[in-house]
């Protein structure tokens, strides 16, 4: 089992233990995950050769419902981060009060090395190796980085065929076509910009001009830079893993991500000028959002950021040993578990339609997403102003009460509570 989980997230949580009401019991369940596997999957290469690729899912807890997570196909992929992971989204989903514990999946890869019928394989063989985990009532995974819809459907495909049934609602962030529901793929920046607007003012004051530095161009990160652009922001600065590039009187965001989409990558960008990628994060603007991996902003570079604040759109983007440093300077940060929980809500969504047989319009999912998005947003920005915590922390505690909630209503925490008493 990977080892005690309060290390990395945990630290979140045990920062928010001083302002809730939770039973040791409690504690002693969230601190490990209720199953970790790990799997070898074989894929037969183009040139005829044999390559194994490491794959986990990590099942960290179910007490409010199936787990849910998606899974990610990186070269840095390890147990540990899955499992760390998988702690996220359990408190991810109670925050924004979904039916579903937490889970998360990986496969140790570099996916841009393997062409599209390896991905296929190899997703498939993905779930051939952990179907027995897997189902609509306990456990959904879903994209993550470097796997999109695509995936889902070779996926979801792929379990149908092993449990001879449909089962749409197994898998979420499928093509349309399969099940799948239009605004999921935006899901994560259409979450992060109801966010923003919601706490924008206060973060930020009310200036009519914003400006916003955004790391990552991908899927979420460039996403939200055209929301952002198109509600008036200034975009200065954008970056992917190729180049990262400035223009303080704000960049064309339409041409850049044609530009992304022709070539793949931002490098040789039609407009504005290259800058390195630290530069990017050490600009003076209003808001700085880490859409790009874990650990972006940490101990070496936290004392650089000139931003107000920090939306943090990847998962873990800000370091505990970060943080520390920000608060102390007075930069607020909206926590992942809130920030990009969009994703794991439009999945609920979509769940939800796939086990009626139902299809909602585009229209509504968006509705509901900003109704859901704007009232838990509230409640964290109300918690943290009332006991004057930072939002981080309102969010972990929030998600916590409501997770002790489940675990003492499912009776084993009395039973342990009052275990001295019984003859
Ligand atoms: N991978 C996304 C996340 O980290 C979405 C998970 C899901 O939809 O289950 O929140």
């Amino acid at each position: 089992m990977p080892d005690d989980l309060f290390a990395v997230s945990g630290q979140r949580l045990v920062a928010s233990l001083d302002h809730s009401r939770i039973a040791d019991e409690t504690l002693v369940r969230l601190r490990r995950p209720v199953s970790s596997v790990e799997v070898s999957i074989p894929v037969r290469m183009d040139d005829g050769s044999l390559a194994v690729f490491p794959g986990f899912r990590v099942r960290h807890d179910s007490t409010r419902g199936p787990a849910k997570g998606g899974v990610r196909f990186s070269a840095g992929v390890s147990r540990r981060e899955v499992a760390d992971l998988a702690f996220r989204m359990t408190f991810k989903a109670a925050l924004l009060d979904l039916p579903f514990g937490g889970a998360k999946g990986g496969v140790t890869v570099d996916p841009g090395q393997l062409s599209p019928g390896e991905l296929e394989r190899l997703s498939r063989g993905w779930v051939g190796a952990l179907a027995d985990l897997l189902g609509p009532d306990r456990d959904i995974p879903a994209p993550d980085v470097a796997t999109n819809e695509q995936v889902m459907g070779w996926m979801s495909d792929e379990f149908d065929k092993i449990r001879r049934a449909h089962l749409p609602a197994a898998f979420t962030g499928k093509p349309i076509a399969l099940g799948g529901v239009p605004g999921r793929s935006s899901a994560t920046s259409d979450g992060a910009f109801h966010v923003i607007r919601e706490l924008g003012d206060e973060l930020i004051g009310k200036e009519s001009e914003r400006t916003v530095a955004i790391q990552g161009f991908g899927n979420a990160g460039s996403q939200l830079a055209s929301r952002l652009h198109e509600a008036g922001w200034k975009v200065v600065a954008v970056s992917d893993s190729s180049a990262a590039v400035l223009d303080e009187q704000g960049l064309d965001i339409p041409a850049l991500r044609r530009h992304k989409d022709e070539s793949g990558a931002l490098a040789g960008p039609p407009s504005g000028t290259q800058i390195e990628g630290d530069e990017l994060l050490a600009l003076d603007v209003d808001l700085l959002v880490p859409a790009a991996l874990g650990g972006a902003i940490n101990e070496g570079n936290a004392r650089d950021v000139r931003a107000r604040a920090i939306v943090e759109v990847a998962n873990g983007p800000v370091t505990p040993e970060a943080d520390e440093i920000l608060d102390s300077r007075g930069v607020e940060v909206i926590p992942d578990i809130l920030a990009n929980a969009g994703g794991v809500t439009v999945s609920w969504f979509e769940w939800v339609q796939n086990r009626q047989g139902d299809r909602w319009t585009a229209r509504k999912t968006a509705r509901r997403l900003e109704k859901r998005m704007v009232r838990e947003t509230r409640r964290v920005a109300e918690l943290s102003s009332e006991r004057g915590i930072p939002l981080r922390t309102a969010a972990w505690v929030l998600a916590l009460d409501r997770l002790a909630e489940a675990m003492e209503a499912t009776g084993t925490e009395s039973l342990f509570r009052n275990g001295g008493d019984q003859p």
